[in-house]
């Protein structure tokens, strides 16, 4: 096996040769551990039948672990500084392709279609940019891509709202919108120490597995997430006054939306924060038909 690029030497060494500044606003932050890397790819449960996609390889100190217990491994990089590093560093791997993109640009469809096709099997590993971990998250959860799920590291507040349970200060729309797609529970609180240069936010790696059955089937998922965003508006008001002031014509439907709320059997009083994904769920197919042509 070749020695790991994640040490604190190694990496230096790297980014000496080439002459490698950090970019702050692309969230560079390497890791420089290779036991915290062995671990994150743990969570994943890899094997050769898989495949693994990567946002953002740095000078490939995941990617390589990945390329190790995975199939193959595709990897999204937007900083064009990092290809020559990547192509020196990974030169020892023959199972990895870089895209130099970024990933929310990216056509990630085309690229499992043409490059992924021979895997059933497939993860999203990554230490992710925190500057834009929500929308890279929402964007693979969205797209419909087959995946069975992603091991990702994150700030540890982001991490805590995703996977938060009703009825917690942690838990809101950010928490519906993930979970509707993917069951989601943090697998590892990770130390500052591990990274160059040092975050000045705690991480954690989130662990999200695809739900074998989905905890609801709405009609209209678009309405679903108005919803949950409606009812998270304004966290102290009551879900009746945020259904009220974020809907439109709200104020003037508040006998529907009465009558709606009693249908489900949820009390108007009840705050956002109370309601379970399936009592979103029922919630929103009981609005649709009072807002559906709004
Ligand atoms: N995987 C490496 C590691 O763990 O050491 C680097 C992780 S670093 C936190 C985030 C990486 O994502 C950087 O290499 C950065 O250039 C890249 N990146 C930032 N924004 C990106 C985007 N929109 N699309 C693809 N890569 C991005």
């Amino acid at each position: 096996m070749h020695k790991d690029i994640a040490t604190p030497i190694r990496t230096q060494e790297i980014l000496k040769k080439y002459g490698f500044s950090f970019k702050k606003s692309l969230g560079q932050n390497f890791l420089i551990d290779p036991n915290i890397l062995r671990n994150i790819v743990g969570h994943a449960n890899l094997t050769k039948d898989s495949a693994a996609i990567e946002v953002g390889p740095g000078i490939g100190a995941l990617t390589e672990h990945l390329a190790r217990e995975a199939g193959h491994v595709v990897s999204f990089e937007i900083d064009q500084r990092l290809l020559p590093v990547l192509e020196d560093t990974l030169s020892p791997y023959d199972n990895i392709d870089i895209v130099h993109s970024d990933i929310l640009k990216a056509d990630v469809e085309t690229i499992i279609n043409t490059k992924l096709a021979d895997y059933k099997d497939i993860m999203v590993v990554a230490n992710l940019p925190y500057y834009v971990t929500t929308p890279i998250l929402m964007k693979l959860l969205m797209e419909d891509l087959p995946l069975r799920g992603m091991v990702v590291m994150m700030q540890k507040e982001v991490a805590d709202r995703i996977s938060a349970k009703p009825g917690t200060k942690a838990y809101g729309s950010l928490s519906i919108a993930v979970q509707y797609y993917m069951s989601a529970e943090i697998a590892m609180i990770v130390p500052k120490t591990v990274f160059m240069p040092q975050p000045n936010v705690d991480s954690a790696v989130l662990r999200l597995l695809r739900h074998e059955e989905p905890p609801v089937v709405v009609k209209d998922e678009k309405f679903f997430f108005t919803i949950t965003k409606a009812a998270f508006a304004q966290r102290r008001k009551t879900l009746l006054n945020n259904l009220q002031s974020q809907l439109p014509n709200g104020k003037a439907n508040k006998e529907a939306i009465l009558e709606a709320l009693a249908s489900v059997d949820i009390d108007p009083t009840r705050r956002g924060e109370t309601l379970s994904i399936l009592e979103f769920g029922k919630l929103a197919d009981s609005l649709l038909p009072i807002f559906k042509n709004s």
